[in-house]
Order: C-alpha cells, then structure tokens, then sequence
C-alpha cells in the first residue's frame, strides 16, 4: 500500500469507525519505528515499509495506531475498548492483535519508554536532558527522588532514553529550521514581487496569504 493509499485509508476509517472524530494524522512509511507507531503531539502515524507492503498487515497496523490516536497513551484499558469496539464493528483486526497486549495492562513496555524519550525531544527541544532525566525518568519509575537510577541495568536504560530524547531534539530542530526556511524563501518572493512595476496590488496580497499559511500550518 502507498503512503497515499494509506492516507485515504485512514480518512475513511477514521469516518467509518470514529465518526470523523479523530483528528486529522499524517501516514508517513518510514522505517523509523519498527511495526508502527503513532505521535500524538505530531499527529503522524508512522508505518513501517514491510507493514505498508502487505495489505493486511498495514490495515491491522493502521486500526491499532488510531486506536492509539484515540486512547492515552499505551496498551492500557481504553486503548482496548478501542480495539474491541473495532473488532464488533466488523474492522479488519484479529483478536491477537488485542490479546498479545493482555500482559502488559498499563505497563509500559521498554519500547513505549524508549517512545516517550523520542517524544519528549521532540515536543521540548529546548529541555536540558538533566531535567527530563529528573522528570520522566522518575514517572517511569527509573530514578529516584534524588535522581539516582536503581541498577546497572536500569542506568544502561537511561543511557539509551538519552539517546532517544537527544534525538527527538535533533529533529524538532531540524524540523523547525525546514519551517523558517520555507518562510523566508516565501518572504523573499514576496518581496521580489513588491519590486517588479505592474504587479497588482491582488498579486501581492496573495503571496502575504502564502507566507501566513506557512506560518501556520
Ligand atoms: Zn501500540
């Protein structure tokens, strides 16, 4: 399945099993995440290019991340009501894809903390890992109240939760110089456009309107 068809997929799902609820995610085919994986603050869904080549697979994958879209974060409770709720209605998952997570009832797994780094540097691309090592490292049970982590095994964790987290900020960063590229390139055309003689007022309205939408979107 392309990432095209995918986008049109959840669309409809999205209609068909949320009403149109959800808000509107971007399915990105990466391989940035092994399986799938949805961000919430990016409103992308990420789908793995040997998900997205089997169509079964990427509709059962697809379910599970808007699943996650609609749900707190992780395996919890409401993320199952949400996949039981799809199975009633007929949606193309298979009972395993909800039973593999019975065991891990509002656990998080190793890789949905590792997932919570990458995300947190991703939204905070500005925190110092210092503070958020103090702050989601103890939420995960990880350090103590004095920032200590509990064992070589757990401080290993941790080294690779930093890796994640400084990448996260890598590319929020990066991210966001694309963002302030795409507006000065569009403020330099704009403002070409003011000093070519018998460009209309309209034309140059309408180029201020492009900025904005890149301002905003
Ligand atoms: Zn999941």
């Amino acid at each position: 399945m392309t990432q095209e068809e995918l986008q049109k997929l959840f669309d409809r799902y999205n209609r068909k099993y949320w009403r149109a609820q959800l808000p509107r995610y971007t399915v990105v085919i990466s391989t940035r995440w092994h399986g799938g994986y949805c961000a919430k603050r990016l409103r992308v869904i990420f789908i793995h290019p040997d998900i997205a080549a089997d169509d079964r697979r990427a509709k059962r994958t697809l379910l599970h991340e808007m699943s996650h879209a609609s749900a707190p974060s992780g395996h919890g409770k409401l993320w199952k009501a949400e996949m039981w709720r799809l199975k009633r209605q007929g949606a193309p998952i298979l009972e395993t894809d909800i039973s593999e997570y019975v065991s891990s009832e509002n656990v998080p797994t190793r890789s949905d903390i590792l997932q919570g780094f990458y995300d947190a540097g991703l939204e905070l691309p500005d925190e110092t890992w210092a503070a958020l090592r103090r702050n989601l490292g103890y939420q995960h049970g990880l350090v103590d109240d004095h920032g200590r982590a509990e064992d070589r095994g757990v401080a290993r964790l941790l080294e690779k939760c930093r890796g994640k987290f400084l990448k996260g900020q890598r590319e929020a960063r990066e991210m966001r110089e694309a963002r302030t590229e795409a507006i000065s390139s569009a403020e330099i055309q704009r403002r070409t456009a003011t000093l070519q003689p018998g460009r209309t007022r309209g034309k140059r309205d309408a180029l201020g309107l492009g900025v904005f939408a890149v301002l905003s979107s």
